[in-house]
């Protein structure tokens, strides 16, 4: 059983979700510690510290929320982040030298982390798995936020060179890294992200109606996730307006205060696109309110501009809805086209429009859909995913120790040799 320390630099796991910087990520490092811990290993997470919490909380048996001193306290803008990350691994060495057992394995997540974790991983002697979450190539090209720094393109491709392995979450993730970040084919391993079987279930439509207030004959759309541009809910709106099914509604749920511009514009476009009296905007919302959201609704709508997995669309499906999504990343991987939902490959509101009329007015093919997508999520159960990861650090640290041998043993007979040439 291993010591793995993950780290989680810029956002802290257990912050709340659907922020602007907090979702998919967030999840993903708590559940896998979860699991990670639940199967026998030891399991710290290290994040910045924020606010006044212990600098050391027992989060479970075999799972601690390490909180690391880096800058001030309260939240910092993630663009000014990169300033405090000297002082991050620096009071996480410290942390870590008063530790009785050292690590086996460092696990980052998203660049800043990765860059940490190269320089903790190389102290500690340890192997250093990253995973990116997101690149700033891909958000690039996909051309709708501001333009990321060179400077953390610069940052992941160097992360990527060196790290021991790189897990992502799906078959594009790893193309990108391949084609626009040079990462060795043979240190990559594709694991698809995790979702909470036991939360994401299928469950009564009607019932979840009555408990969210909503009318039980109206037809319901969902959107769910971090309120940022990337994620398109902007071409959602637009196809609000489109779509010809009598009284369509649409629940919006995320968006923290941090996003209360984007969610001031969005409403103004519902407003001029006459569909403001049919948005309800409910703001972010713990993970364990959404199953009924998704329950209540008939679809569920992913209209990202990029998705490097879409832990959305899988919750979405694990409950019984079916999914409208973009034809992008890890969400390629996951619906399927015309058989748990529809994939649009174009970035407009008129194509989703379409599917979401011929779903809405379908309850035969929505039901298909919901039978198919649950068939779909069986794989993404925590425990398998847990243990596909366990398996990667296993690799990671034979090969390292193999490494250290062999370094070692170089050392060993160059002494001899030269202890031989002497006595010539
Ligand atoms: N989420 C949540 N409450 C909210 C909004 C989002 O719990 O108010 C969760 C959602 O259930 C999902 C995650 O945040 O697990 C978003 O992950 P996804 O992969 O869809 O997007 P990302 O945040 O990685 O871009």
């Amino acid at each position: 059983m291993k010591r793995i320390a993950q780290l989680s630099y810029h956002t802290s796991p257990v912050a709340a979700l659907g922020g602007r910087v907090s979702g998919g990520m967030n999840v993903y490092v708590l559940e896998l510690s979860r699991e990670l811990a639940r199967q026998g290993h030891h399991v710290d997470i290290f994040t910045r510290r924020e606010g006044d919490g212990p600098a050391v909380e027992i989060l479970e048996p075999g799972l601690r929320l390490v909180q690391i001193e880096a800058g001030p306290v309260e939240p910092v803008e993630k663009e000014d982040l990169p300033a405090h990350l000297g002082d991050f691994v620096r009071n996480l060495l410290r942390f870590v030298a008063g530790e009785p057992r050292p690590y086996d394995v460092v696990h980052s997540h998203y660049w800043q982390s990765a860059r940490a974790g190269i320089h903790v991983a190389r102290a500690l002697g340890a192997p250093h798995v990253t995973m990116f979450h997101t690149l700033g190539e891909v958000k690039n090209r996909a051309r709708i936020t501001e333009e990321e720094p060179r400077r953390r393109i610069l940052h992941e491709r160097n992360a990527a060179r060196r790290a021991d392995a790189i897990i992502t979450a799906s078959d594009h993730e790893r193309a990108v890294l391949r084609r626009y970040y040079g990462a060795d084919e043979s240190r990559m391993d594709t694991i698809p992200c995790g979702i909470d079987l036991e939360l994401f279930y299928p469950r009564d439509r009607d019932a979840a109606r009555v408990r969210l207030g909503i009318n039980p004959g109206a037809p319901v759309l969902l959107w769910v996730g971090r309120l940022e541009k990337l994620k398109g809910v902007d071409i959602l709106i637009q196809a609000l307006a489109e779509v010809e099914t009598p009284g369509t509604q649409l629940i919006i749920v995320g968006g923290d205060a941090q996003a209360t511009g984007l969610r001031e514009e969005l409403s103004a476009q519902a407003e001029d696109a006459g569909v403001r009296d049919r948005v309800r905007f409910e703001g972010a919302l713990p993970h364990d309110a959404l199953p009924d959201y998704y329950a209540a609704a008939d679809v569920c709508v992913v209209p990202s501009y990029y998705e490097s997995f879409g832990l959305v669309a899988v919750e979405s499906m694990a409950c019984g809805t079916p999914v409208v999504a973009s034809r992008v990343g890890g969400l390629v991987s996951t619906v399927i086209d015309g058989v748990n939902g529809y994939l649009i490959p174009w970035r407009c509101p008129g194509p989703f429009a379409e599917k979401l009329d011929v779903l809405l007015n379908n309850p035969h093919l929505r039901h298909n859909f919901s039978r198919a997508g649950r068939r779909n999520v069986e794989r993404f159960r925590w425990r398998n995913i847990a243990m596909a990861l366990s398996s990667v650090y296993e690799r990671v640290e034979t090969r390292k120790s193999r490494d250290a041998n062999e370094a070692a043993f170089d050392a060993l007979s160059n002494e001899a040799l030269e202890s031989a040439l002497l006595a010539e």
